[in-house]
């Protein structure tokens, strides 16, 4: 059988990361995050695409979108290089769905249901320890060391304004994509407000299913 070909959605703090974990440990294919892709190359010269910011760290600071064509470059060069993927945080609207359509074709498209008010309690209070890149949330993962305890971050866009900001442009965006999936029938809905093992007992027999 084939590797499975996904997507999963969700927004903002909906615990994609989390999932996407247990997804390539069980299933063996890449982890293909375009947030991560670009929080690494966020100073990366972009002023020849004709762009308003000249980096893409400046959108996302704001929380505003990269713009596509730099993503669909991250995207189609990581796609050509995975036998089998979860792609995590792409497509964010229906631009970068078409482009993905040509690059490849998907078995599922997942998407983690979490309410608003739930997702801003989770990313305002969520923590990185930057040593080991392990995530924790004051209230409800908080680390056991307090050496540990004492070094942690908070990521620059998971502030309460900047969040508030990431899920209206989530919305705004994917709302078309999810819509767009749903009719073609590969969007599966797992509930996100489950814990984590619940939802990652969904996510496994829904992966199964349609593989
Ligand atoms: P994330 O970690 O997925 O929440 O992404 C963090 C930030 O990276 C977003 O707020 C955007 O600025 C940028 N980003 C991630 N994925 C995309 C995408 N598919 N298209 C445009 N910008 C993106």
């Amino acid at each position: 059988m084939a590797q499975p070909q996904l997507v999963i959605m969700g927004a903002p703090g909906a615990g994609k990361g989390t999932q996407c974990a247990k997804i390539t440990e069980e299933f063996g294919i890449d982890h293909i995050t375009t947030g991560d892709a670009l929080r690494s190359n966020k100073e990366m010269d972009i002023s020849d695409m004709d762009t308003e910011y000249d980096t893409p760290g400046e959108y996302m600071d704001q929380g505003e979108l990269v713009p596509d064509e730099v993503v669909n470059a991250i995207v189609d060069e990581a796609l050509s290089q995975a036998d089998g993927f979860v792609l995590d945080g792409y497509p964010r609207n229906m631009e970068q769905a078409e482009e993905l359509e040509g690059m490849t074709d998907l078995d599922l498209v997942l998407y983690l249901d979490v309410g608003e008010e739930e997702l801003v309690h989770r990313l305002t209070g969520r923590r990185l320890d930057p040593e080991t890149d392990e995530i924790y949330h004051v209230e409800y993962n908080p680390p056991e060391d307090p050496e540990v305890e004492d070094r942690l971050v908070q990521r620059e866009d998971d502030t309460e304004e900047t969040v508030k900001e990431r899920l209206r442009v989530y919305q705004e965006n994917t709302e078309p994509v999810i819509e767009h999936y749903e009719e073609e029938g590969v969007l599966e809905r797992v509930d996100g407000e489950q814990s984590p093992d619940e939802v990652w007992e969904d996510v496994k027999a829904t992966i199964e299913d349609a593989a």
